[in-house]
């Protein structure tokens, strides 16, 4: 486990964790797995963070009545009005049988603006021992007034998650599109011209070569790998080297990676038909 989430079941365990927690980061099922950790903790018989004792069993196999998952449904793209109506109906209701309720809503970015807005009140003031869990690859696909209402907590490293598989992701995105070495290129050149001149018009130009793209996501998808290579401390990679170093000089390394994340979002985002170059522009927004 990682010290973050170490860090994260203690604060729950000794009954300090913030109401509303937005957990973000690269990889879902770790989300997912850290969230009902926090689940069995704030209701385990045994004052653990989890073990097998009736509480967390129930937890485990989803019956237990006070917690809750809110997800995407079937083939639906988005948490249904309806999922987040009867939310707040039972987040106003005492806990059945566990000592808090826990609601995790997975993923948060699934909510529909009427759905969040729908619980924004819920999630400001909610009922004693009542916990919000929003799980996201990233904050930044939330709305300002959700994120204000929820402490923001980073889970996993998102450089190891993302450099792992990293070369082969670069490589194998480049192939994916018949024009892929040409993109490659022109996102290098234009960051470059931002790195160095500071040029703000740089990164508007960088978000048009990529959302104006056929194949967009897979272009966003070269993108990320992209800001994953740069940020990667060796890079052995055929990118011009004098290009990178240059630009890993002004652009600091969090904020590569926190544009990589960024793009993993917007992927998803983009699932939801949202507009194209918005999205895109929020990705090189997160180097700044
Ligand atoms: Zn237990």
């Amino acid at each position: 486990m990682t010290t973050t989430a170490s860090l994260i079941l203690d604060t729950a365990r000794r009954g300090e964790l913030h109401h509303a927690v937005i957990l973000h980061g690269p990889s879902p099922s770790l989300l997912r797995d850290l969230s009902i950790r926090i689940a069995k903790t704030l209701n385990c018989l045994e004052g653990t963070t989890g073990d097998d004792c009736a509480s967390c069993q129930r937890i485990d196999r989803r019956t237990h009545p006070d917690v809750h998952v809110l997800e995407v449904g079937g083939d639906k793209k988005l948490i249904s009005i309806e999922q987040v109506r009867e939310l707040v109906g039972e987040a106003t209701l005492r806990p059945y049988e566990g000592r808090n309720k826990v609601f995790i809503i997975d993923p948060a970015d699934a909510l529909s603006i009427p759905g969040a807005n729908s619980m924004l009140k819920t999630l400001e003031e909610p009922a004693r021992d009542t916990h919000f869990i929003l799980l996201t690859r990233s904050p930044d696909l939330l709305l300002p007034t959700i994120k204000s209402r929820a402490q923001q907590i980073h889970v996993g490293d998102t450089a190891r998650a993302l450099t792992g598989p990293r070369e082969s992701m670069r490589i194998r995105q480049v192939a994916l599109l018949d024009d892929g070495e040409e993109l490659a290129g022109h996102i290098l050149d234009t960051l470059h011209r931002y790195a160095t001149r500071g040029e703000s018009a740089a990164l508007l130009a960088l978000a048009a070569i990529v959302s104006d793209h056929d194949d967009v996501k897979d272009a966003i998808a070269l993108l990320g790998a992209m800001f994953c290579d740069i940020a990667a401390l060796d890079p052995r990679e055929s990118l011009d080297p004098k290009k990178l170093a240059e630009i890993r000089e002004h652009i600091p390394r969090e904020r590569l990676l926190a544009a990589a994340d960024a793009s993993l979002g917007a992927i998803r985002w983009l699932a939801v038909n949202a507009d194209v170059r918005l999205v895109v522009e929020q990705v090189v927004a997160a180097l700044v």
